[in-house]
């Protein structure tokens, strides 16, 4: 057996190379998930660094034509993923939440006015979306959810409180999960909304959390009458758990990640290289062992794409690439940043902070890896009993 890319994905690969040379932005740092943009103007470079991809028609390459895409191939998607996530490519909540979540779930949910209103403005890079799941008292446990919307002539009216939501202060747009139906049962009485242009809708406020790389990356977001059209909708009343599980099956395959991780244990072995032969002796069996690691998570990615490109849906395989590559991030990053010694920690405002102050932030990134996207401890639930056969509790 011979795993390799064809011809076509690695002329590709040499374009996706070649334009990032000239149009990755110097200071667009988004921080990888968890840790949101440094600045204003990093915000500003990544929506521009957006809008050149738009044009090139590389913001959503595996769409269909017709919605803005280029009917690229899963593998050919593969190789956008592999080569932004090596060159730390920004992303504003476009390509991340727009082409990652909901516009996939549209695609399959939303009837035609949806997909013609929505799905361009995620390829031009106009909208900006976050995702209102989580709730202060709802989680690992979303079907928990509060939030109440009930319907008032054409529209939704929405109360409740939204947390945990990641870029919710940058974004336009957001999609969400809201309780219809308070007396049915508690998967069954959920609907999915989108709500448009979020920072001026009256009715919503959102309020900064700082994260402890103290960086504004979370919000809150918490809604008084906020009135939605009802064609927001997506998919039927009280069915929107379906819909809002159909949008978790997108998550990402991990390529994006497994390749930045690649790039950052190049940086330190060419570190380690430099370095006095004592510290070389102490750390080469460790690096070796996550370069292993590295390439572990890299093949488990590309069983996921392959799955894709066969049509077939990834379902605790994802389960086991997201515990996979959130684990491994964490001892990379928790090995380098020791390895580099106290000038390790220098963040990247420090001119002389080794590796440009990378190694910290992503160290800091890392720790809500196994949070974000349902907990480590939910995913193996998923594999245990998914994927395993194993019987609930
Ligand atoms: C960086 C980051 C970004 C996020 N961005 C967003 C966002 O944009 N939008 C959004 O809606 N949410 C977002 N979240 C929220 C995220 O989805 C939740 O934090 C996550 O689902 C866990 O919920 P919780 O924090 O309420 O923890 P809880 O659900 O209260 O869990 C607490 C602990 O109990 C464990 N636990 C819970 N239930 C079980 C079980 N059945 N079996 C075993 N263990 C269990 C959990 O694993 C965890 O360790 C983000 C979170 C992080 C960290």
């Amino acid at each position: 057996m011979e795993l390799r890319f064809g011809a076509k994905e690695e002329a590709l690969r040499e374009d996706v190379r070649a334009f990032l040379k000239t149009n990755l932005p110097k200071t667009a740092d988004t921080g990888g998930a968890g840790m949101g943009s440094r600045s204003d103007e990093d915000f500003q470079a990544a929506r521009e660094f957006n809008r050149k991809l738009s044009e090139k028609g590389w913001i959503a390459p595996a769409w269909p034509k017709e919605y803005g895409g280029l009917g690229a191939s899963i593998y050919e998607q593969i190789v956008f993923n592999e080569e932004f996530g090596y060159h730390g490519a920004p992303d504003t909540g476009t390509r991340g939440f727009g082409v990652g979540m909901i516009g996939p779930t549209l695609i399959i949910h939303g009837n035609e006015a949806q997909k013609k209103k929505y799905l361009p403005k995620i390829t031009s890079g106009e909208h900006i979306w976050c995702q209102g799941y989580s709730e202060p008292g709802s989680g690992s446990d979303l079907a928990s959810l509060q939030t109440r919307a009930y319907r008032d002539g054409d529209e939704y009216v929405i109360n409740g409180q939204k947390i945990w939501t990641s870029g919710g202060h940058r974004a336009n747009q957001m999609f969400t999960l809201v309780r219809t139906d308070p007396e049915a049962p508690k998967h069954r009485g959920i609907s999915f909304l989108l709500i448009d242009d979020i920072k001026n809708v009256p009715g919503l406020t959102i309020r900064p959390l700082v994260n402890m790389a103290n960086r504004h990356h979370f919000n809150e977001v918490f809604f008084e009458d906020v009135r939605v059209p009802a064609e927001n909708l997506i998919g039927e009343e009280n069915r929107g758990w379906y819909v809002g599980m159909t949008l978790l099956d997108f998550e990402r395959s991990g390529i994006g990640v497994t390749a930045g991780q690649r790039h950052t244990l190049e940086a330190l072995t060419a570190v380690l290289k430099a370095a006095d032969p004592e510290k070389r002796k102490k750390n080469r069996l460790k690096l070796a062992d996550l370069v292993v690691g590295n390439n572990v998570g890299k093949y488990l990615g590309y069983r996921i794409g392959h799955m894709q490109a066969s049509g077939r849906v990834p379902n605790y395989e994802a389960s086991v690439v997201k515990i996979y590559q959130s684990e491994l991030g964490q001892r990379i990053y928790n090995w380098g940043l020791n390895m580099l010694g106290l000038a390790g920690q220098l963040m990247p405002e420090e001119s002389r902070a080794p590796l440009g102050g990378d190694l910290p932030e992503s160290y800091l990134a890392a720790v809500p890896s196994s949070i974000y996207s349902g907990t480590n401890e939910i995913q193996r639930n998923i594999i245990a009993t998914r994927g395993l056969g194993l019987p609930r509790g």
